[in-house]
């Protein structure tokens, strides 16, 4: 770190002390996306400001796709001919018939990509299989599958199909405020699903709930940034959304990428595990695309309620900022990274996995709490 790196980052450990001083009393923010929660624990932050509660948001994939569709995608791979593919970190998120993991040990063919476009390529390879897409993640991602969609129509080929599960942040942070428990002071936004949507779709945070939200990168300067613009706004008695990642976020997103998204899928009230049917919040593709839709092609019509979500797992109170992981009687116990019970005990984005991997073992050593 050169010097002038170093007095940028004195004065914003400085300037956010000073703010948590004014404010006087503890400041609850959450970072929305499971990147964060990494980023926030691997650069020390937590350390840092004791009076701020970190607390981690349902923005990632693996933790709130929902048991009913793990399971869909399980009776799905079982079926013959397919090959199914998804991301690595689906692959031993527990669903209540096992996991992608164990049904490929069992003998489907089951195939880990790195990009959605592996897949196509794959079904242009084996035009004697049908070639199912497993489609998780955020904004982020979603440009991504429309691609590979796109890259399937031009290949003329009928044998890619996808499942989509793909989620929504905004609605989800909509719900997340209408259910009102939290007590947040501020949003955390990220930065990577907002060079696509931009910063403007997050307005009602500020305009109906009064609360303040800051997008912002990934690096140590910029969420300290993105957080003592937040505690200027708290200490200010303000609300706004700003954007501490001007470099990659603009106010109206990635316009091609959002017409490609909307050129495929349409939004719908989707299941998010631990948490439940949000308004809005999923996107599923249009009725004009149905012979890629693997959930239409394969009659899959798994109910939530067939497949209810792990006794003992707080996930969902997690993912709302009602509990730390270390609250959870299972962390650290029953549930381990080799031996997860709940899905965010999974991903190496997961709250309850970061918590772990970092070393907050016991119960009552997480900050702020
Ligand atoms: S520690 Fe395990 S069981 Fe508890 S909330 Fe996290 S994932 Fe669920």
């Amino acid at each position: 770190m050169n010097r002038d790196h170093r007095g940028e980052m004195e004065r914003r450990v400085d300037g956010i002390n000073r703010l948590l001083r004014k404010t006087g009393r503890p400041v609850k923010l959450m970072e929305v996306c499971g990147t964060h929660t990494v980023a926030i624990f691997r650069h020390g932050i937590r350390g840092l400001f004791p009076e701020i509660s970190f607390l981690s948001g349902p923005g990632c994939p693996v933790c709130v796709t929902a048991k009913s569709d793990i399971d869909s995608s399980i009776l799905i791979s079982r079926e013959p001919d397919v090959t199914l593919m998804t991301f690595g970190d689906m692959m031993r998120v527990p669903g209540s018939l096992g996991s992608l993991d164990r049904a490929r040990a069992e003998g489907a063919d089951v195939k880990v990509v790195y990009s959605p476009l592996d897949a196509v390529a794959e079904a242009g390879r084996r035009r004697d299989r049908r070639v199912v897409f497993f489609a998780t993640g955020f904004e982020t991602t979603i440009p991504l599958v429309a691609a590979a969609l796109e890259m399937a129509r031009s290949s003329c080929l009928d044998n890619f199909f996808i499942y989509s599960v793909h989620k929504l942040v905004p609605p989800a942070l909509r719900a997340l405020l209408a259910d009102g428990r939290a007590g947040l002071d501020g949003f955390i936004l990220p930065g990577h699903v907002s060079a696509i949507i931009g910063a403007r779709p997050y307005g009602f945070l500020a305009e109906e709930f009064h609360i303040p939200a800051v997008v912002t990168g990934f690096e140590a300067e910029e969420i300290m940034e993105g957080t003592l613009m937040l505690l200027e706004q708290i200490a200010s008695g303000s609300a706004r959304v700003e954007v501490a990642y001007k470099k990659v976020v603009k106010d109206f997103g990635n316009q091609k990428a959002l017409s490609l998204i909307d050129r495929y899928f349409e939004p719908f009230d989707a299941q998010w595990r631990g948490i439940g049917t949000i308004p809005g919040s999923g996107l599923k593709l249009k009725g004009e695309w149905s012979g890629m839709d693997a959930e239409r092609a394969f009659n899959m019509s798994l109910q939530p309620d067939d497949c209810p979500d792990d006794k003992g797992c707080s996930c969902g109170d997690i993912l709302r900022g009602l509990k730390l992981p270390v609250e959870c009687r299972l962390f650290g116990s029953a549930c381990t990274p080799d031996h997860p019970v709940g899905a965010c005990m999974v991903s190496t984005e997961g709250s309850c996995a970061a918590y772990y991997k970092y070393g907050i073992q016991a119960k009552g050593r997480a900050d702020g709490k």
